[in-house]
């Protein structure tokens, strides 16, 4: 009777609130409202302006100033200040040319030309206007040219089935379809002599609308740069698992798989100049752009192309920037709850990354300012973080995980992920099962922008669908994946995306562009910071740490049960249906437990002490995911919840320890795996158990 009078209670209060008690739910909700106040367009702008306003990738001129401006701001907000400086292997380009040889000789623009109305493209340095591929190989390839759609593993295959040799050939591949490091490594395993990868049109360019300067899609000579590393592990390539400190023991450069062959990414104006004489055979449907003409598979003798790519690689010094609030409930040493974003860019990036930095820096402003105005420190230690060499490949933020990995596993909190992500409304979060009812309770205490009368982004986020949106899986692709994949940190990433253009990692993505295609009013910025200092807050200052303890054994079920269903033969005999038996099981027990935590907790029966030992065993559940041993064939990943795909790369493998099984039809990986889903299961079970004897013990009284 009891149990049933607090579900129905929990049932009736707003995602997130069961934390708080009746009495002080009106103070909550007025502090929530005092947090979203805080948060200025004004702010935002200034930040963006401190940030992007010059050319700063990792290791310039202009990314030493950047880390000064950033720890600054943190010293400015009275949080302490670390600047973490670590030494990663990155690569700079000396020179690229790419020439048409025939049907006539042409030399193709590997640059983006200043742009009428944007002063910010107005540069000098000729290296800051090519475009380029980081690690691409050095030399020079000449040959006939292949068409490869996306570049992706099924296109290498559909080619080789078409009859269609890359041998020695220069591929062309579009963007899109998966990360552009995987089109190197498969062109390179094709056989190819070079790669050239290009932005198309009905991808990005005026397919989609009108074109920068006029609209925000890409123009003819917009072009995508961004890194190609594709090793099987993330951070600096020659430190896998340990910090990349000057004096580290490092990897022999030519032992790790870097790729060989020339790459250059170009716009579709200089694509359309090798694509349209073409004359071999046509494409099938699904491979052709947005170009106007017939997409060829191959050019035959009467089309060849010139390349030549010379880059450096070296060790090149930059730093993450980190700004402490110490909470009263952490251990002294804990990293707490951790608020992260890039800081380095290809050129300006005002909206990669910067239209997430500055949400970060304004989260931090807002909570720094909470805590003054509140006179009380946070229960929870608050670390907000910028890092470096994201853009090389996920480098700051892995290297700091690496370094500071114990006391990450003992006493961090929750990451929450900024990358990129503001622009436009329509918000998208993915994130760790735990940590959706405190999503669903930020997005729920902010207002939609745009919306009369005034909805929640929640309820913006919801649309019309009846249940609660449930986040995505996170995959790859930004600065969570080591505090996953290391420490099973639970993380979410939020972003709001919609506006009409894309100037991805080019040389457009300026405050020019940002604030004529997102906009002048930074309503998209303001949205995500609002709903990042809100769960923040709830999070650093609320009883206990809200994690749900229920949706990851939901999970788990869930996505087993799909793979088994996908799979009867493999996961049959392996015993997958008791694991999914055990993790249903779990997850009821886990719920029923939750409603009696919060209860315990919103009535103030969970003195510091519980409360402490609460937070820890609610860690412990969430490092239950960590196997030592990693996942098959990638050691580094040693989670077995979530891991990036094997091939793509930016796509979520959900359980990729059974997809590694299912990818490799191999009956050895899924009986173990098999296994160690269980494994995780029972040690996610002691923890629960200890909870429940946590709650008996303060509640008994
Ligand atoms: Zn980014």
């Amino acid at each position: 009777m009891l149990l049933s009078i607090l579900a129905l209670g929990a049932l009736q209060t707003p995602p997130g609130l069961d934390l708080w008690s009746e009495e002080d739910l009106e103070a909550r909700l007025e502090r929530d409202r005092a947090v979203c106040q805080s948060v200025t367009p004004e702010h935002l702008r200034e930040w963006h302006d401190l940030i992007a306003s010059r050319p700063h990738a990792a290791g310039s001129e202009g990314d030493a100033q950047v880390i000064a401006a950033i720890a600054g701001a943190f010293d400015a907000m009275g949080l302490e200040v670390e600047v973490h400086r670590f030494t990663a292997y990155l690569s700079r380009p000396v020179s690229a040319s790419l020439r048409l040889m025939a049907p006539s000789e042409v030399e193709l623009s590997l640059t983006e030309m200043a742009l009428p109305g944007s002063a910010y493209s107005e540069l000098d340095d000729d290296l800051l206007r090519l475009g380029w591929n980081a690690y691409s190989g050095s030399g020079a390839a000449e040959g006939e040219v292949v068409y490869a759609n996306h570049g992706r593993k099924e296109d290498f295959e559909r080619l080789a089935e078409l009859g269609v040799d890359c041998e020695g050939r220069i591929v062309l591949a579009r963007y899109g379809g998966n990360f552009r490091g995987y089109k190197a490594k498969f062109a390179e395993e094709a056989g190819a002599a070079g790669l050239i990868i290009f932005t198309d049109p009905k991808d990005s360019g005026y397919g989609r609308g009108l074109e920068t300067p006029e609209g925000g899609w890409a123009n003819c000579d917009q072009i995508q740069r961004g890194s190609l590393k594709t090793l099987p592990w993330s951070g600096d390539p020659l430190t896998p698992g340990v910090e990349a400190t000057a004096e580290a023991a490092r990897l022999d450069p030519g032992d790790i798989a870097l790729p060989r062959i020339p790459v250059q990414p170009v716009g579709w104006q200089a694509a359309a100049q090798i694509m349209a004489p073409m004359r071999g055979a046509s494409v099938p449907k699904d491979w052709q752009g947005g170009m106007p003409f017939r997409y060829r598979l191959e050019g035959g003798p009467g089309v060849r192309v010139r390349l030549e790519v010379q880059q450096e690689r070296a060790l090149v010094e930059t730093a993450n920037v980190l700004g402490t609030l110490r909470g009263t409930l952490s251990a002294e040493a804990a990293p707490g709850i951790i608020v992260g974003a890039h800081h380095d860019a290809w050129v300006y990036g005002a909206d990669d990354p910067t239209s997430g930095t500055i949400a970060m820096l304004e989260t931090a402003r807002a909570i720094t300012g909470q805590a003054k105005a509140s006179g009380a420190a946070p229960r929870r230690t608050v670390t907000f973080a910028a890092w470096g060499a994201e853009e090389h490949g996920i480098i700051g933020s892995c290297e700091w995980v690496e370094g500071n990995r114990q006391a990450l596993i003992e006493g961090a909190d929750l990451y929450v992920n900024l990358d990129a992500a503001a622009s436009g409304l329509r918000l998208g979060v993915s994130a760790s099962p735990s940590l959706t009812s405190l999503i669903h309770g930020a997005a729920a205490a902010v207002p939609q922008p745009g919306t009369a009368p005034v909805i929640s982004a929640l309820d913006a986020w919801r649309g019309e669908a009846a249940d609660l949106p449930e986040p995505g899986f996170l995959g790859g692709g930004s600065d969570h994946v080591s505090f996953l994949a290391l420490c099973s940190i639970p993380a979410a990433s939020i972003s709001a995306r919609g506006a009409p253009g894309t100037a991805y990692h080019s040389l457009y993505d300026d405050l020019t562009w940002y604030r004529r295609v997102v906009g002048e009013d930074y309503e998209s910025a303001r949205l995500i910071a609002r709903i990042t200092a809100v769960a923040v807050d709830r999070a650093s200052t609320a009883p206990i740490l809200p994690i749900d303890l229920g949706k990851p054994a939901r999970a788990l079920s869930r996505a087993a049960r799909e793979l088994l269903e996908a799979e009867p033969e493999l996961f049959g005999p392996a015993g997958l249906e008791g694991v999914i038996g055990r993790a249903e099981g779990q997850a009821v027990a886990a719920e029923e437990l939750t409603g009696r935590l919060r209860a315990a907790a919103r009535s103030g029966a969970l003195d510091d002490a519980r409360c402490r030992l609460a937070d820890e065993l609610l860690r412990g559940l969430e490092r239950a995911w960590l196997s030592e041993s990693g996942l098959p064939g990638r050691p580094w990943y040693r989670n077995l919840y979530t891991a990036p795909d094997e091939s793509s790369g930016y796509a979520a493998w959900p359980l990729p320890g059974l997809q590694k099984a299912a990818v490799d039809a191999d009956n050895r990986i899924a009986r173990e795996q098999v296994d160690h889903l269980g494994a995780v299961l029972q040690r996610r079970s002691g923890c629960l158990a200890a909870l429940r004897v946590l709650v008996e013990q303060a509640t008994e009284r």
